[in-house]
């Protein structure tokens, strides 16, 4: 019988939009900026992370030698200039395929969620126009949403608390490592696939349950 689960829980930057490579631009040059260490492979391998995490770890490891503190301003504002400078980057194409297998899932009326560490509102506004009548807004967890991004296991637990399904109902949509071990911690199925410079064994490694190379091998599987 197609689709198994019930409700699928979809990542968005490497799943949904093709964004990483901006992504890695965007904060290599505001990093740079703010004297903080912080390459395109560490954007990779920081992946699914919110921005407030990510920055507040460059600035702790840069003063780790000072008293200064970091005020949540500060993070707030270096973030402003990360999502100003991606947008300048240009727009990010779909990924390849997703919307076939965004409109599978969605002929069977299964519930569809959006669960990100982005707070990237260039991207939110092209959902609709990418991906017309998929998402709604009360199916989505963002940054805005979460205390703990991923890692952790709290933006994975928040959305299917929310979907109302059981635990075994449900099956994730990950590209990065710490993205599926988020959803591993909450205790769901998790679907890599691998659409960035990662090995595939590295999403394995991380506990996905199943990996595949780009979106028509996961339609297949779906069906
Ligand atoms: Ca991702």
């Amino acid at each position: 019988m197609p689709l198994k689960h019930q409700g699928y829980f979809f990542d968005m930057d490497g799943i949904l939009f093709d964004s990483m490579p901006w992504h890695a631009e965007a904060w290599e040059e505001v990093m740079k900026r703010h004297h903080l260490d912080f390459t395109a492979r560490d954007c990779y391998l920081n992946e699914g992370r919110t921005g407030y995490d990510v920055i507040h770890e460059a600035i702790t490891k840069r003063n780790a030698s000072s008293e200064r503190t970091i005020s949540k301003e500060e993070i707030d504002a270096i973030y402003a200039e990360k999502c100003a400078a991606f947008q300048r980057y240009g727009k990010a194409a779909p990924i390849k395929n997703v919307a076939c297998v965004l409109q599978y899932i969605h002929r069977f009326n299964k519930q569809i969620w959006i669960v990100t560490g982005s707070g990237q509102q260039s991207l939110f506004d092209e959902l609709d126009n990418y991906f017309p009548n998929i998402f709604k807004r009360e199916c989505m967890i963002t940054a805005f949403d979460v205390t703990k991004g991923k890692p952790d296991a709290e933006p994975y637990l928040k959305a299917w608390e929310r979907s109302g399904l059981p635990k075994e109902a449900c099956c994730v949509i990950e590209n990065a490592p710490l993205g599926i071990l988020s959803a591993k911690r909450a205790g769901l199925y998790t679907i890599g696939v691998n659409t960035g410079i990662l090995s595939k064994d590295d999403l394995l490694n991380a506990g996905a349950d199943q990996v595949f190379n780009d979106m028509n091998e996961l339609l297949t599987f779906l069906k």
